[in-house]
């Protein structure tokens, strides 16, 4: 910027951000937000009455700091899922109690039941076929033992040093060699055939109705990494009760059956349905742009749901505390373009809520909007920045001319010129392998689990 020329209506401006600067970053709320949508709703899973409560909250707060048309937006999902208690113990051939907790969308046991634990391999669809006449009111004990890794190993957790988070901070050139990936390959095949077993298992639990299902945690020490079932349509059966329980305690019990040990269990898990208002619902408010600007809009968004596992600090409490940080400060302030937020639902179990929000745009309104800035886990260094590369997506700059290109002709990016478009030759794979939720794709099939 040449500062010798000084422009007026540039200055004032400047002092407009400064003025929000101050406010930002000295006089932040943003751990309270984090607080209120982390401590006091906790899990925020979609359709689930704390998802409700904190989407009423954000609407509530977006008004209240100046931003208009701060409203729900419904789009049809199916049914809640939330569970109050869950309590689980060995109670034979000793007794402790088990660190365990529901998987979503699973059924609670209706009081307190005692069952026999029955060990069950099941890796595959003939180990399935094999447990058929057997499981019939028992508590089975699904999954294998594995080695745990202590703290020291970096089993669960990791402090990074001061150098490590500045080279997390680096963005990485879409398409440079070295980039960082967020995710190892996908094993297509072994994700499939766990995907097969799985549907066998489920029919067979439906079939001959086990008391409960216990699996090991994916995470050591303690830690509960939950799921869920994808049993969302009003009015389906309910799965049988699953509970995910700490992969030590989960060994231990295997061991004792492995001794020829009978080894009894009663759990106490209290689970609801919630069928009364099967919609999920986004979050939407915004600055509304001055004339200048023709209607359009730069967009940001996060996702207001969570998984039920924890309190969605990081995912993506991070991300909506940081939006919701930015729309108190330049709440009542007018923009040249309009700036509109977005809070989805539906994120972590497929990109549902964005994805109705998209295909319920006409052309005119989706054309308005200039760029989309999804923020996801800001506070975790499995965070990247990428640009969505999907045909159809808005995206950044593509070093091949379009017109010799496999870009989507009628997509809305490369209506807007050249310099906006990825083609699939040259898109950058390190933005391939996952992408952010792109609410301008039409093209994106929801469906598949996002974490
Ligand atoms: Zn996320």
């Amino acid at each position: 910027m040449d500062l010798t020329h000084r422009d007026p209506v540039l200055d004032s401006e400047l002092t407009v951000v400064s003025d929000r600067e101050i406010q930002g970053f000295r006089r932040s709320k943003v751990m309270e937000t984090a607080a209120q949508l982390t401590d006091v709703y906790g899990p925020r899973l979609t359709a689930s009455p704390q998802y409700k409560k904190a989407a009423d909250w954000a609407r509530q707060q977006l008004e209240t700091w100046g931003l208009a048309n701060a409203h729900l937006e419904s789009w049809p999902f199916g049914r809640g899922w939330s569970f109050e208690r869950c309590s689980a113990h060995v109670v034979s051939p000793m007794s402790f109690p088990l660190v365990a907790l529901p998987k979503a969308w699973t059924a609670g046991t209706n009081g307190p039941v005692r069952g026999k634990v029955l060990r069950v391999k099941a890796e595959s669809e003939a180990d399935v076929e094999a447990l058929k006449g057997k499981v019939a009111g028992m508590v089975l004990w699904v999954g294998q033992p594995r080695e745990l890794k202590g703290p020291e190993d970096g089993g669960v957790f990791k402090r990074y040093t001061e150098k490590q988070l500045d080279e997390i901070e680096q963005y990485q050139i879409p398409g440079a060699r070295g980039g960082r990936g967020p995710m190892g390959p996908v094993d297509r095949e072994a994700f499939i055939r766990r995907r097969r077993v799985q549907q066998a298992l489920d029919k067979l639990y439906a079939a001959e109705a086990p008391l409960a299902v216990v699996e090991p945690s994916e995470r050591d020490a303690n830690v509960l990494r939950l799921g869920g079932a994808r049993s969302y349509k009003k009015g389906d059966a309910q799965p049988v009760t699953q509970l995910v329980v700490s992969a030590s305690q989960w060994n231990r019990v295997a061991r004792l059956l492995d001794r020829k040990m009978d080894v009894e269990v009663e759990l106490d898990v209290k689970a609801a349905f919630h069928e009364d208002d099967t919609n999920g619902y986004n979050v939407v408010a915004e600055l509304p742009g001055s004339d200048k600007a023709k209607g359009e809009m730069v967009m940001l968004g996060a996702h207001l749901d969570s998984v039920i596992d924890g309190p969605g600090i990081n995912d993506d409490g991070s991300g909506v505390a940081a939006l919701l940080e930015i729309a108190r400060a330049l709440g009542g302030t007018h923009p040249q373009a309009t700036v509109r937020m977005a809070f989805w639902s539906g994120e972590e179990l497929g990109l549902h809520g964005s994805f109705r929000y998209a295909a319920a745009l006409s052309a005119e309104q989706a054309r308005a909007i200039l760029v989309y800035a999804n923020v996801d886990m800001i506070a975790s260094p499995n965070g990247f920045a990428g640009v969505y590369d999907e045909p159809g997506a808005p995206a950044g700059s593509c070093r091949r001319s379009p017109s010799s290109s496999s870009a989507t002709p009628s997509s809305p990016s490369s209506r807007r010129g050249p310099a906006a478009t990825w083609c699939r030759t040259c898109r950058p794979r390190s933005t391939a392998r996952r992408s952010p939720t792109s609410p301008s794709c039409p093209s994106r099939t929801p469906g598949s689990p996002a974490r």
